[in-house]
């Protein structure tokens, strides 16, 4: 029985752990819940698997929600409330469903606590891929990829050795704006943004996956997890999001892990491996998937993809500052503050007005995220 401590349960990626978690109950065991806000959801999530404790991060959100019968459930609040849960001692494994740089020391934290991690949360490995993978190798805990391109990577690779991968190749459905040029995202609006061909996810992810900085994330969080130089990942677009991506062998082979756009298989793999449960959450009917397509990535209408992996290749504090930037974007285009354009032109702004720290430590690295954010804020304040 894995015990699990899911941090961001009432997100997507959080929901369909708990699918995952409910259609295994032999197997996996929801020991805490942590999320920000949602008292309602939380309750919902608490009566269903009664977990040892629950966080809400929000004070005022966690007090109405003690106002509730949470029957043995203990119900925690804060930045303590969530480190607790990261490193709670009845839990084995913590699931990092957050959205952003927030993730990053509640994983941290489980790390140097000895939990295996299984991370949906790509912003921390963007952020502080090094100093990530140091803690996982020095705590002797494995970290296991949620996100489903990495799934499928991390399937692939068991079909050779490290030495004999010749290249990562990640799929990209390429998101709502795929095949328009730059011309034409002028005037893109919030619910364009949201209308995902394939994914049903939150919305930070969403507009990222428009702009193609989710794939720029993705091929940084490849190279920490899978050790593999910059150069050696390459990034394909896949309308049908079938093939969730493949890996290419010294002697041509490419092996692929294919499946339906859910990621409640991925989920479940990142709890099962190196085994497999004997639950699947629906089958791939290859002749009802019908043609696979592929096409290259338009760098010059997304711009974000070239800058992200160019900001992956520099490394120091540059990911995380292109992390940053990009977050505090995000989140003012889906408050209407600013045009979506605005949002490449202003990542790529803070990033280059950075002085990049080799070798970070964590300090560094929450230095230049404070930083990008407040000169990200000033760039945008200075467009209205
Ligand atoms: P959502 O926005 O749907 O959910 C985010 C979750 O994090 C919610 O539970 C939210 O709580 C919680 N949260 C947000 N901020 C904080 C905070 N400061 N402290 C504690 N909890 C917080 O996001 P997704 O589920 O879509 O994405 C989560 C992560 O998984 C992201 O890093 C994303 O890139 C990654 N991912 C997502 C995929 C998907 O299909 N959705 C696919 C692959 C990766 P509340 O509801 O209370 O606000
Ligand atoms: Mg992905």
């Amino acid at each position: 029985m894995k015990n699990i401590a899911v941090l961001g349960s009432t997100g997507s990626i959080g929901k369909q752990t708990l699918d995952v978690a409910a259609a295994n109950p032999d197997k996996l065991s929801i020991k805490v819940l942590a999320a920000h806000s949602n008292v309602e959801l939380m309750l919902r999530q608490i009566k269903e698997f009664q977990p040892d404790f629950a966080v809400l991060v929000d004070k005022k959100a966690a007090l109405e929600l003690q106002g509730h019968d949470t029957g043995r459930t203990e119900i925690l609040s804060g930045e303590e409330g969530l480190l607790a849960a990261a490193s709670y001692e009845g839990v084995d494994t913590v699931l990092g469903a957050m959205v952003g740089y927030a993730g990053l020391r509640p994983t941290m934290t489980a790390i140097n606590h000895g939990k295996d991690i299984a991370l949906a949360n790509k912003e921390t490995l963007v952020a502080a891929g090094s100093l990530v993978m140091e803690a996982v190798a020095r705590n002797k805990v494995s970290l296991t990829p949620v996100d489903s391109e990495h799934s499928a990577v991390f399937q692939s690779l068991r079909c050779g050795t490290h030495e004999e991968v010749k290249r990562i190749i990640l799929t990209a459905s390429g998101g709502p704006f795929r095949g328009k040029k730059k011309e034409e995202l002028a005037d893109v609006t919030i619910d364009q943004c949201l209308n995902h061909p394939n994914w049903s996810m939150g919305k930070k992810i969403t507009v990222d996956s428009s702009t193609l900085a989710n794939k720029g994330l993705e091929v940084i969080e490849a190279h920490w997890l899978f050790d593999v130089p910059y150069e050696k990942i390459d990034v394909v677009i896949h309308p049908q999001s079938i093939i969730h991506s493949l890996v290419e062998y010294v002697d041509g082979a490419v092996i692929a892990q294919l499946g339906l756009p859910d990621m409640r298989l991925p989920i479940q793999y990142a709890f099962s491996f190196p085994g497999r449960y004997d639950c699947s959450f629906g089958q791939l009917d290859l002749v009802k998937a019908g043609t696979l397509t592929f096409e290259a990535p338009d760098l010059e209408a997304f711009p974000s993809l070239k800058l992200a992996i160019e900001c992956g290749k520099a490394g120091g504090t540059l990911p995380c500052v292109f992390n940053a930037a990009n977050e505090e974007c995000v989140y003012a285009f889906l408050d209407g503050k600013i045009k979506y354009p605005d949002i490449p032109a202003t990542v790529a702004r803070v990033v280059e007005a950075h002085h990049s720290v080799d070798r970070p430590e964590i300090e560094d690295i929450e230095e230049a995220d404070a930083a990008a954010r407040r000169q990200t804020k000033e760039f945008l304040a200075g467009l209205a």
